[in-house]
């Protein structure tokens, strides 16, 4: 048996790790890698492994970081299955979509002036790619059920409350006579989130592979991460500024629409308040939530099951199309408007910034994770001016950030998770390294391993 490591090694970015058991070879997760220029183009390094040995590929959850490197894995020779929850499936097809959507567009417009230069830079996969992955899509998982994926080899998909349909996964694993258990994280949830349960408590197994993202640091509760944001709202709409929300695609821009419609609903803000979610994916993603209430609290299911949509605001626009997207430019106050990308390094959140980010009238919030060396991150981090689509845009506006919305788990709650498992041999991973090392200090009695890229190990 043997575990080896291919992305997200001290770092947050590129999930991949191989399993190699009873002559099966199980991939677990084949995420992009995401932030700076240089990590961008390890992308289209090579993977470390042969793609066309691997037999099956376990998805824990439908965000980019985890999933995008699938098409290449098929371009690559991937003929196996691809395994994951319903939501998850529903999630990546509009995800890896989307993304090679955005790869083959970013080629057409930073296209070079020669065929011979054009021809070395191809996008990483296109549409077509991404749709033949789609077609590798296989055997849903459902939580708790365990699926036998071949003699001696056994995973259960537990709910992580990461995203909706995210997973941990528990192996069973039996090499002639030899067992071993073993869960990975994937990635984990905060509790007390808006939409989604708290990650499900998991059973003990032997070995654990896990997430560190925020292992050094703990969160403000949600509760007070939706105060926090309605009042940096009330306070933009009495400047008479507009408040941009640089976010996530999933999960993110639907719970900060529920926090917004609850609030509109209580008289806390009002109804006139314009929301514009100004990103096709995050409109997508709203509308597979709305299919899948079971994934989520009951009070928000209770709401779907009585006919009201607890996403809808009076003042809510969705703009698919770019037109409806440039419009936003004219509107100079009260309004919220949601985009893509979180990190700020793509998508229409940067037309926003342009026309927004210098006037001291506006805000913008930040709700998610900023990886060192994105716009996101400069700009948190008190940076004056900043480039934005090539310009030097003097930072005036309010900046906020606001870690309570984040959906992973916190240092606590790593913690925690752990205990419950008690394992013997731990692997941290997808975590900046100091994160990583903090964490680590806080962990007694155990092996603790923090893999480098391609590192491997026996079991
Ligand atoms: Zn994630």
């Amino acid at each position: 048996m043997k575990l080896s490591f291919h992305g997200a090694d001290r770092d947050v970015t590129g999930s991949c790790h191989l399993l190699e058991v009873a002559g099966k070879r199980i991939l677990i997760d084949c995420g992009l890698y995401q932030g700076s220029r240089d990590l961008i183009q390890d992308n289209s390094g090579p993977f470390g492994f042969d793609a066309g040995a691997i037999d099956l590929v376990l998805l824990t959850h439908a965000h980019l970081d985890h999933c995008g490197r699938l098409p290449l894995l098929r371009k690559r020779g991937f003929r196996g299955e691809i395994i994951a929850t319903t939501a998850t499936f529903e999630l990546a097809r509009i995800v890896l979509l989307d993304a090679a959507h955005l790869q083959e567009e970013e080629t057409r417009v930073r296209a070079p002036a020669t065929p011979q230069a054009a021809a070395s830079r191809q996008p990483l996969y296109g549409v077509t790619d991404a749709l033949d992955c789609i077609g590798a899509f296989g055997r849903s998982a459902r939580y708790d059920a365990p699926l036998q994926l071949a003699p001696g080899i056994e995973v259960t998909f537990l709910d992580a409350g990461h995203i909706l349909g995210s997973s941990s996964l528990m192996f069973e694993l039996n090499e002639a006579g030899r067992t071993r258990s073993l869960i990975f994280s994937g990635d984990l949830g905060n509790a007390g989130r808006p939409l989604l349960p708290a990650p499900e408590p998991p059973p003990h197994a032997e070995i654990v592979v896990m997430e560190t993202t925020y292992g050094d640091r703990t969160h403000r509760p949600p509760a007070a991460s939706a105060d926090e944001l309605c009042e940096a709202v009330a306070a933009t709409l009495r400047r008479q500024g507009n408040v941009l929300i640089p976010s996530f695609a999933l999960e993110r821009a639907q719970e900060i629409l529920y926090v917004l419609h609850q609030a509109v609903a209580s008289g806390r803000l009002p109804s006139s308040l314009q929301v514009f979610v100004d990103s096709p994916l995050a409109i997508s993603a709203t509308e597979v939530f709305a299919r899948h209430p079971e994934l989520l609290l009951p009070a928000v299911a209770a709401q779907f099951s009585a006919g009201q949509d607890p996403f809808q605001l009076p003042g809510l626009h969705f703009t698919r199309e770019r037109a409806a997207s440039i419009a936003i430019n004219a509107v100079r106050s009260g309004a919220v408007i949601i985009a893509g990308s979180g990190m700020c390094t793509g998508g229409r959140i940067l037309h926003h910034l342009r026309h927004n980010l210098a006037r001291e009238n506006c805000s913008v919030i930040f709700v998610g994770y900023a990886a060192a060396g994105t716009l996101a991150r400069a700009i948190i981090d008190g940076a004056r001016d900043v480039s934005v689509l090539g310009d030097r845009v003097h930072v005036g506006a309010r900046i906020h950030t606001i870690n309570g919305f984040s959906a992973h788990a916190d240092r606590d709650e790593l913690l925690a998770w752990r205990r419950r498992i008690a394992p013997t041999r731990t692997f941290l991973v997808h975590g900046e390294a100091p994160t990583m090392a903090s964490f680590a200090a806080s962990l007694t009695g155990a092996q603790v391993e923090m893999p480098t890229l391609g590192q491997s190990y026996e079991l």
